[in-house]
């Protein structure tokens, strides 16, 4: 994920315009690295600067995910997550009881489909979830 600055740079250099709430949703996303949810960006961002509005920060996310600047998962939690990082190709940990999502650094080359179940099929990229309970969780049931 870019700094705030950076960011700044490159949506203007894309003849976007930059406010004072969009670079507090940069802001808000840098170094998150929680995936969070669009909402929760939208509550964070709400508690700095109480006018901006639910479409902003949807439209920010988009733009970002429009220019490679964060990717936009689905992860089975019941809502769209925001992954800032996508300088590091790698996979997720969820938790299926509070939901957070953690990066997983897992070697998936060797994955490979069964020639008889790949007919037809053209795979541009794989997405590993490993679902469960962080230790949060755990230590609670
Ligand atoms: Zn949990
Ligand atoms: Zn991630």
């Amino acid at each position: 994920m870019k700094t705030v600055e950076e960011l700044t740079a490159r949506f203007r250099a894309h003849g976007l315009r930059v406010t004072p709430q969009r670079q507090a949703i940069f802001r808000l996303l840098y170094g998150a690295g929680s995936h969070p949810t669009v909402e929760s960006l939208y509550d964070a961002a709400r508690a700095e600067m109480p006018t901006i509005s639910r479409k902003t920060v949807y439209q920010t996310v988009h733009d970002l995910e429009a220019m490679g600047e964060v990717a936009v998962l689905d992860v089975g939690t019941g809502a769209i997550r925001v992954d800032p990082n996508v300088e590091d190709a790698h996979h997720h940990l969820v938790c299926t009881t509070c939901g957070s999502v953690r990066d997983v650094l897992v070697d998936v080359a060797d994955l490979r489909i069964p020639a008889r179940h790949r007919r037809d099929f053209q795979v541009d990229a794989v997405e590993v979830v490993f679902r469960g309970r962080c230790d949060a969780c755990a230590v609670e049931s």
